[in-house]
């Protein structure tokens, strides 16, 4: 057994220690600029109130405010995550509560917004191009040109027109659709993006589930429309005329703009459109699919090199 007064002497020391520490936890809390800056504010939190809440400052004291300097969400140190403490006074009580910070704020918007592009197979690459990363070509200059006067024109309401891009294979036409449709969230506009050969199928297999009148209704009614290479895909007569004839047909009416990609020129869309599955021609129809495309975007040419092989 050990002599008594090692014992002693032994907790003596330990609480002295203890002594200590807590002294310098109170120096620490009642230096704290936004902790000085609550108590100078509410003169009812005497030297024994702040004792008293003493846990509540220190917790206060030790979890990061700086949330909005911090580099990412991922390194925060707080206990919550993407959550900064805020101090409150009710009378000589002090309430500790956590409110998402900035960083945690953008990030939850972020997230929103991803929810705004729906696209229907759709390369990642695509859906993360930005609008100012586009490097500067002469010869998308006038794409560059019409998208900015579409965005620059957006807080006066949306325009009615999109933009038809043709040029050929790899220049990059669906690469600045989704640098587009990614500036647009921005602004809170949903986009969908579709890949016409793939749109053609999915109408197709709705048939199986019949969910075809529900489908042409969201694009129909998609706040923006993208239709990526149009005039790629084979369709019968019937595509043409009732789904895709009709979805255009509505957002021309409703003043709800349409963004293509094409390698084709209207003109030669229009030769395009003509032939169906079946080997049939039918001019008169594909003229109007080609009016109302115009009615609802402006043919912009696209050029330079294929950027697929480089
Ligand atoms: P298109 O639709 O005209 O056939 P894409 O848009 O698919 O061409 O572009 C071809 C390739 O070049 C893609 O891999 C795309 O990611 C890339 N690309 C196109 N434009 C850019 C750009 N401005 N910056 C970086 N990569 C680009
Ligand atoms: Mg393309």
């Amino acid at each position: 057994m050990k002599p008594v007064h090692t014992s002693l002497k032994k907790w003596l020391q330990n609480n002295q220690n203890f002594q200590q520490n807590l002294q310098k936890i109170k120096r620490d809390v009642l230096s704290d600029p936004a902790i000085k800056k609550l108590i100078k504010d509410h003169p009812q939190l005497t030297r024994e109130v702040i004792e008293k809440n003493l846990n509540t400052l220190y917790e206060f004291k030790t979890q990061s405010k700086q949330c909005s300097t911090c580099h990412s969400l991922d390194k925060c140190s707080n206990m919550l995550k993407g959550y900064t403490p805020v101090l409150n006074v009710e009378g000589e009580k002090i309430h500790l509560s956590y409110m998402k910070c900035q960083k945690m704020l953008v990030a939850e918007k972020q997230k929103e917004q991803q929810k705004l592009i729906q696209s229907l197979y759709m390369p990642k690459e695509i859906l993360e191009a930005t609008y100012d990363d586009i490097e500067f070509e002469s010869g998308r200059s006038q794409a560059i040109r019409e998208m900015s006067y579409f965005i620059d024109k957006i807080p006066e309401g949306l325009p009615k027109k999109g933009l038809y891009f043709t040029g050929p294979f790899g220049v990059g036409k669906t690469y600045l659709l989704g640098a587009l449709a990614n500036k647009l969230k921005e602004y809170g506009l949903s986009s969908m993006l579709i890949y016409m050969p793939e749109f053609v199928r999915e109408i197709r297999d709705s048939f199986k589930d019949d969910s075809v009148n529900q489908k042409v209704n969201f694009f129909k009614k998609a706040d923006i429309l993208m239709l990526d290479d149009i005039g790629a895909e084979t369709q019968s007569a019937w595509f043409r005329d009732e789904i895709l004839g009709s979805i255009l047909q509505y957002r021309m009416m409703e003043r709800l703009p349409v963004f293509f990609t094409s390698n084709y020129t209207l003109v030669q869309l229009e030769e395009q459109l003509a032939k169906t599955t079946r080997g049939d021609v039918n001019n008169v129809k594909a003229g109007r699919i080609v009016e109302r495309i115009k009615q609802v975007s402006i043919e912009v040419p696209i050029t330079g090199k294929n950027r697929r092989d480089i």
